[in-house]
């Protein structure tokens, strides 16, 4: 029975000096206060919130385990995982839109932008507080794509809570510096995406930049075939006439959508996610972006507000 208590006693004291160590020395930071609090009590109850917690503290190391894991995970794992953590792929003016919104927008009812079982709403923040935060599918590979500190964590609780629990691996930007980081993304030909999950409290959270070599989610696109990521709405259109068969675009699509045949570039309609990463890597001008319905609704803020 007293070698019992120990341990138990042990492992309480251990769960404590962990928590401390994470909380930098204080019971709770006052991001977590708000985390918690904004969680409501049914998530606290149900544990979503601690899986939140956990999610937010141990982002990288979560996201390792989740990308080792996926090879040897069923499809109907990956089904169930997906419907409770996947993304909207954005254009990059969509995404440059989610940083300079300047009123508060609940979005509601949203089967159509984010086609999965969570995410029917969301809130966007006017003047979102922004934190860029280290790439955990980057840091998963033995060679990640640099630079890494490009997961703009975007309103609150979780952009503060970045900040204050990683302050070595996190930085706070102001608008412009975030503009230019989208920016410079596109120009390494990474595509933007919008990232929702249940212990997120079902809500956007994160805007991710994401390249094709190193981000779990592509992979589960195009290896896994799990549909982790919805389309922004939009699909690549080709002006054959302006087209040299150069293999630019072909290199650069995240999704495999693009091909040569007979000297021409070839579009895989259901492949093609609307990111437009290929568009301006045509020396040509020769590829565009379209609306296509049939690809489900874009995440435009004016178009869903009206
Ligand atoms: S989803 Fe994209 S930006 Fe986010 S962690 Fe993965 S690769 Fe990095
Ligand atoms: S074809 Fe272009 S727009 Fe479509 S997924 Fe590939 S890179 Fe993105
Ligand atoms: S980048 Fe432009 S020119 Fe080159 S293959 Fe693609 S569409 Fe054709």
């Amino acid at each position: 029975m007293k070698v019992f208590l120990i341990l138990i006693g042990a492992i309480l004291l251990a769960g404590l000096i962990v928590w401390l160590i994470g909380e930098r020395g204080k019971l709770l930071m006052p991001s977590t206060k708000k985390f918690i609090r904004m969680a409501g009590l049914k998530r606290f109850m149900n544990l979503s919130a601690l899986h939140g917690y956990i999610y937010l503290r141990l982002q990288k190391q979560y996201l390792n385990f989740l990308i080792k894991a996926n090879p040897t995970s069923p499809s109907f794992v990956r089904k169930w995982f997906t419907d409770r953590y996947h993304s909207k792929v954005l254009t990059q003016e969509q995404a440059k839109k989610i940083i300079t919104i300047d009123k508060e927008i609940p979005l509601q009812k949203l089967e159509q932008v984010i086609p999965h079982e969570i995410a029917r709403s969301i809130v966007l923040q006017a003047s979102p507080k922004i934190v860029a935060f280290e790439c955990g599918c980057r840091h998963s590979r033995p060679n990640p794509c640099q630079p890494t500190q490009v997961c703009l964590f975007i309103g609150e609780p979780y952009a503060t809570f970045m900040r204050e629990h990683h302050p070595k691996e996190s930085r706070e930007l102001t608008r412009a510096e975030a503009l230019e980081l989208l920016d410079q993304e596109h120009a390494r030909g990474h595509l933007h995406s919008a990232w929702f999950k249940d212990a997120m409290m079902d809500r956007f959270y994160v805007l991710c930049n994401c390249c094709k070599c190193c981000c779990g989610g592509i992979e589960n696109m195009v290896k896994y075939n799990s549909p982790q990521m919805a389309s922004s709405g939009y699909v690549v259109e080709a002006d054959t006439s302006l087209c040299e068969a150069c293999g630019t675009c072909v290199d650069t699509c995240p999704f495999n959508a693009l091909s040569l045949e007979d000297d021409q570039v070839a579009i895989n309609w259901e492949k093609c996610m609307g990111c437009g990463v290929c568009v301006d890597k045509c020396p040509n001008k020769g590829l565009s972006l379209l609306l296509d319905e049939k690809k489900g609704v874009p995440l435009e803020v004016e178009m869903l507000t009206n």
